[in-house]
Parts: C-alpha cells; structure tokens; sequence
C-alpha cells in the first residue's frame, strides 16, 4: 500500500464515520431547564459544534453526534454543578471513543506499510501531551486527539508510531515521518497552535 492510498483509506474513514458539517446552533426548547450556556460550542475534529441537551427520566446519560451537532441526554433533576459535571465525562468518554476508533483504525494501515510492532494501545486523559511511545513498545495518546483536524491526528499518530523505530528525535526519526507523510513539516507547525507533541 503507497502512502496516498493510507491517506484516502484514513480520510474515507473519518468522513463516513463523523460526517463533520457545521450547523447553525441548536434551538433549544424554551421550557427545558438548561444551565450549559446556549452558545457553548464543542470542538471535533477541528471544528466547532453546537451541544444540544435532552432532559429525560432516565439515570443514565449519553452523549451522541449526529447530523452536524451533539446530542446529550440527561437527568431532569440535576443542579447547575452536576449538569456541568456529567457533560463534562460524556464529552471525555466520546473523545476516548473517537480517539481509541481512530488510533485502532490507522496503526493496522501504517503496519501495512513498514511493519514494526507494539504492545498496548492507550488512549489517557492527557493534557499536556498529544502521546508518547514507551520503551517497551507501548503507545499512548491523549484523548484530545478527536478534536484535531484529521490531518493533523494523523501526524500525531504517525509520529508516535516512528519512535517505534527511532526512540530520538533526529534526522533518521523525522526521515522516517517522512516516509509516511512528506508534508510532516507543516502538520507539526500546525499542531504547535493547539500544543507541542
Ligand atoms: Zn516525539
């Protein structure tokens, strides 16, 4: 497999899965009881979304994206704080979620092209970091990866995956980078606007 046909099998797959497409703000119904503010929007895959919240009877809460906005729906019953609290964990478990998809999805197809192994996949809360590789051949990543641009995850992903290779950062590592992604230069400058790797 050559590196433009990873490319398309990686963008087809962001695209069939998520769908981005940025809507208008959600109209919320007038009577619901809401204390997220109404403009808050949520970043994903780069871009920015509207929250729409659905109160129900229910205990158990979700959180889903659909058709350009998330959907959240949670107890009727909760205070300002718990309501903030518990959006906060849907949103971190659907960028767990997305981020996991997306590593489990494109490490398989970068093996495909230079084989090297790994041990364990995981995806942290990580604040300060967009990931790491261990020397025991463990790779980690931040589980705010699923709210960068798909071309810039991927760099992410691609990065960690060098060091596999080439625990440094010198020219034989970034040649390496290069291998998979030839504009790596511009990614790397481009995700130093969100945080450095
Ligand atoms: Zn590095």
């Amino acid at each position: 497999m050559n590196n433009s046909s990873i490319f398309s099998l990686y963008f087809e797959f962001n695209l069939n899965t998520i769908h981005p497409q940025i809507i208008n703000p959600a109209n919320q119904h007038p009577n619901l009881k809401i204390y997220i503010k109404k403009d808050e929007l949520f970043t994903y895959l780069g871009k920015q979304f509207p929250l729409q919240i659905n109160l129900h009877q229910f205990k158990r809460s979700n959180l889903i994206f659909k058709n350009g906005k998330f959907l959240a729906s949670i107890h009727y019953n909760l205070s300002n704080q718990q309501q903030i609290r518990i959006i906060e964990t849907l949103f971190e478990k659907f960028y767990i979620k997305i981020t996991k998809e997306i590593c489990y999805k494109t490490l398989p197809l970068l093996q495909q092209v230079k084989f090297q192994n790994f041990k364990l996949i995981s995806i942290k809360k990580l604040k300060s970091r967009w990931g790491s590789c261990s020397t025991k051949k463990n790779l980690n990543f931040s589980h705010r990866i699923a709210q960068l641009p798909p071309k810039v995850q991927y760099y992410i992903i691609v990065h960690e995956y060098c060091h596999l290779f080439e625990m440094n950062h010198s020219s034989k590592f970034w040649y390496k980078v290069s291998e998979f992604l030839p504009d790596y230069k511009e990614l790397r400058t481009h995700l130093r606007k969100f945080e450095k790797l």
